[in-house]
Parts: structure tokens; C-alpha cells; sequence
């Protein structure tokens, strides 16, 4: 099988699995038990939490372990319980739904035709700004640093910022920063700031792009283990020191009375050895030169081999693993199930919303026309991904899209 749907998730790593059996094998106790085996297991936790946040610099007092991505952003949104938050179009379900389900008002900021906030007015008085620092379908990889100063440094009156490393001249973000008024909102637990938050999900950047809170300058930051070469079902949430928090999970005094529920010792050593193998190997450079070198080969081959296709992931500022494309009058699941067949494995639109007929919301918010939405394919790399792998790929995928073209009521000259 040749995989190819990295972004979906990554097979934990030799040294995550060897961890993990150690931890298992060593029957260690319960980490909030008095006892010699609670005790060992209580240190394990907290060197893996040294490990998270010495990746995304960090202090280790910042990290709480969660189930995993869709827990750490669900947390977040239910801080803001009731409050006003804002959040780019192209946001994962775990936050776009949960906003939706506890904000007071909910704003969304648009995207370009690249899948970059852009133009985006953030409305007075909101009280969290929730942006992606990269895209799990297209790639997209947010100007995060230079947002968040904008929102950090603004008092009102719009401000505009620019980028000139961004791909199209005129593009930047246009944000409306919180005025006086933003001093009446009641104050979420444990803070006397006031102040407009700044939420990122990294879930698809850490470990493909440096990661830096301090750098980012945001309040809450999302990750999780699989993307990494950890487990399944173990993640962090960075919530800067002083910034507002509630539990989401009641019901016990782990994690420091911030998330209940017994420890999971050896899934939490998991996402501690993946994020310092991350950290030691900078896997975000191996990334940036071979995983890119080859993904950039695939595009231009698919580009020259497929008749009708259209580029839906961005050529700079985008993660360097993933490629997402729309053939015309080819059903990405169509696609990808033939794919299937010949052993391959892509994705189509995010793993989370297959199985439904609607089409991706994401590339909708970004091309706003079902047809391209319908017929997105993802392509994501990983480290050990290999020339010869997308040559195979490239000897069945232009004859799968041409016969499906053939018999598509699409207009392909229109
Ligand atoms: N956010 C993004 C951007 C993701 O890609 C994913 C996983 N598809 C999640 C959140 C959810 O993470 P988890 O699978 O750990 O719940």
C-alpha cells in the first residue's frame, strides 16, 4: 500500500511504540498516587510535558494534556463560553462546531482564493480570535505573528497589515481591534486582563513548520499527538500563563485541576518522546527541503499529465507535505476510491468529514462552487514518502481521472 494521507494521521514511531510498551510493561501506577509506582509514573508525565513545551516554547506549567486535538480546541471554545468569537472560514469542525455551540455571536472570517485570512474585519467587541496556523486540507499557513501583533497592538479604528512575502501584492488583513467597550465584558475565570484572545489550532503545522508560541505571541495553541509520530488520542493545549480557563472536563484534580480524568501515562510519554524526537531532529527542516522537493514534483507532473485540474493548495506560505488539487468532472471520491484500488491511499476534503455527501467546506469558503469542492483530491506526504511511491501514483492516476472525465456530464471546454 502506498499512503499517501499523512494529514490524516502518521503511524506512531518506532521509539513512540518502544516507549509506550515500556510504560505498559512496567505496571506503573496511577501518576496521582502516593505510592513508588504513582510517584515513577508521575515523572514520566512530567518530562513528556517538558518535551511538549520545550517544542512549541513553552514552560511546562502552560501544557495541559488532553484526548487530542478535537478536546483542546473544544476546551478553548467553552472558555469562551456565551462571549463573542470570531474564526477564519476554513477552521477543522472541532472548532468551527464548537464555536457555533458556546459563542454568544460567532463571526467568520473570510479567506482568499488561497485559503488566507485576508480582508478580515474583526467586530469591536470580540473577546477570542480563533485562526489555524495551517490548513489541514489546502495547506494554507497563516501570517499568525503578524496578526496577532496587530490585534495585540491595536485600540480601536481598523489597521491594516501588510505582507510582502505573501503571494499576491495587495493582500493583508484588516482588522478592526476591540475598542473601550471590550472593558464591560464579565471576565472569564482567572484573569483581570482585558483583552481580545488569540486561539490557534497548530494541529497540522507542529512538527512541518517551526513552532513558537512566544514567537506566535498567542493565548491557547492546539495540538496533537498523531499528526507527529505519536498515538491516537493523546494532545496539548498551551494556555498562556494568565490567560482566561475553565475546565471542560469536571470531575478530578489532574492536570493540575484544569482537565479531569486519570492520567494516561503511557499515551502521554507517546506525544513526550514524538515531540522531542521533533524538537532534536528539527523535523520541520527535513521537511521544508525533501518532502517538498517531492510534493513540488508531484504537483508539476499532475499538472502536466491531467488535463482540467486546478490547484486549490497555495505555492508559498503553505505546508510543504501537502498537495490539494480539483480535477474537473472527476468525483474526488471517485478518485480516491480507484486510488484505493490500486493500492494507493489519499484523502478527499478531511478525513473528518468523509462519509458526507456535503462538499468540503473548506475549499467551498475558499472557491465558493461545489463542483471544485466536489471534486478535490489531498495529497499528504510523509518523511519516509519516496520518489519511486509517486511515480507508482503518477502510472494510474491521469488514466483514473481521464476515464472518469470521459464519462462526466461536466462541460470540460466551458
Ligand atoms: N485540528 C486539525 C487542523 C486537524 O487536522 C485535526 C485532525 N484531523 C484535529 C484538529 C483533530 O485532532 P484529533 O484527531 O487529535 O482530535
Amino acid at each position: 500500500m502506498i499512503y499517501l494521507d499523512f494529514a490524516a494521521t502518521t503511524p506512531p514511531l518506532q521509539e513512540v511504540q518502544e516507549a509506550m510498551l515500556e510504560v505498559y510493561r512496567a505496571e506503573l501506577g496511577n501518576p496521582s498516587s502516593l505510592h513508588t509506582p504513582g510517584q515513577l509514573a508521575k515523572q514520566k508525565v512530567a518530562q513528556a510535558r517538558d518535551q511538549v513545551a520545550q517544542l512549541i516554547n513553552a514552560d511546562p506549567e502552560e501544557i495541559i494534556f488532553t484526548s487530542g486535538g478535537t478536546e483542546s480546541n473544544n476546551t478553548v471554545m467553552h472558555v469562551f463560553q456565551g462571549k463573542n468569537i470570531a474564526i477564519s472560514a476554513i477552521e477543522h469542525p472541532s472548532v468551527a462546531a464548537s464555536a457555533q455551540a458556546y459563542a454568544g455571536t460567532l463571526t467568520q472570517l473570510p479567506v482568499d482564493q488561497w485559503g488566507f485570512v485576508r480582508h478580515a474585519e474583526i467586530p469591536a467587541n470580540t473577546d477570542l480570535v480563533s485562526i489555524m496556523l495551517a490548513n489541514n486540507e489546502v495547506g494554507s499557513v497563516q501570517d499568525l505573528a503578524g496578526i496577532c501583533k496587530t490585534i495585540k497592538s491595536g485600540r480601536g479604528g481598523a489597521i491594516v497589515v501588510g505582507d510582502a512575502n505573501r503571494e499576491s501584492p495587495d493582500q493583508f488583513v484588516k482588522i478592526t481591534t476591540p475598542t473601550v467597550e471590550n472593558s464591560q465584558r464579565s471576565v472569564v475565570e482567572n484573569t483581570t486582563e482585558n483583552t481580545l484572545y488569540v486561539h490557534t489550532d497548530a494541529t497540522q503545522a507542529i512538527g512541518k513548520i517551526p513552532v513558537d508560541v512566544k514567537a506566535l505571541g498567542v493565548d491557547y495553541l492546539t495540538f496533537s499527538a498523531h499528526k507527529i509520530g505519536g498515538p491516537v488520542g493523546v494532545g496539548a493545549l498551551f494556555v498562556r500563563r494568565g490567560a482566561p480557563y475553565c475546565p471542560l472536563i469536571l470531575g478530578g484534580h489532574q492536570e493540575n485541576g484544569r482537565r479531569a480524568g486519570t492520567t494516561n501515562t503511557a499515551s502521554i510519554v507517546g506525544l513526550g518522546v514524538a515531540a522531542g524526537l521533533t524538537t532534536t531532529n528539527k523535523t520541520w527542516q527535513s521537511y521544508d527541503t525533501r518532502v517538498r522537493t517531492l510534493r513540488d514534483w508531484l504537483k508539476a507532473q499532475i499538472m502536466q499529465q491531467i488535463p482540467h485540474v486546478r490547484l486549490n493548495s497555495p505555492t508559498t506560505n503553505d505546508l510543504p507535505h501537502i498537495l490539494n488539487v480539483s480535477f474537473a468532472g472527476a468525483e474526488g471520491e471517485a478518485v480516491q476510491l480507484y486510488l484505493d484500488l490500486a493500492d494507493i491511499a489519499v484523502s478527499t476534503g478531511s478525513a473528518c468529514a468523509a462519509g458526507s455527501l456535503e462538499p468540503s467546506p473548506v475549499i467551498m469558503a475558499i472557491h465558493h462552487d461545489a463542483e471544485v469542492a466536489h471534486g478535490s483530491v489531498r495529497f499528504s506526504l510523509g518523511l519516509n514518502t519516496t520518489r519511486a511511491e509517486l511515480e507508482q501514483l503518477l502510472q494510474v492516476l491521469p488514466g483514473i481521472v481521464q476515464r472518469l472525465q470521459s464519462i462526466s456530464t461536466v462541460n470540460l471546454d466551458a
